[in-house]
């Protein structure tokens, strides 16, 4: 399953995978990351509230 090496906070909802972690500017960001082989699936949010929110509406292609 992929993991960013530098995540941190790691928290699951379903087969989506949030965790929080610093973009090429400094930023804390929050991304939210489809562990299910073939979706591939993932975005990064400014906030937890709205990664989880993606994360609990996210349709997963994959049964
Ligand atoms: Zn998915």
């Amino acid at each position: 399953m992929p993991a960013r090496d530098h995540f941190h906070s790691v928290m699951r909802i379903g087969p989506v995978q949030i965790g929080t972690h610093r973009d090429r500017h400094g930023r804390t960001q929050h991304a939210a990351v489809c562990t299910a082989d073939r979706c591939g699936w993932s975005s990064d949010f400014s906030s937890r509230s709205a990664a989880q929110l993606a994360a609990r509406t996210h349709r997963c292609k994959v049964r």
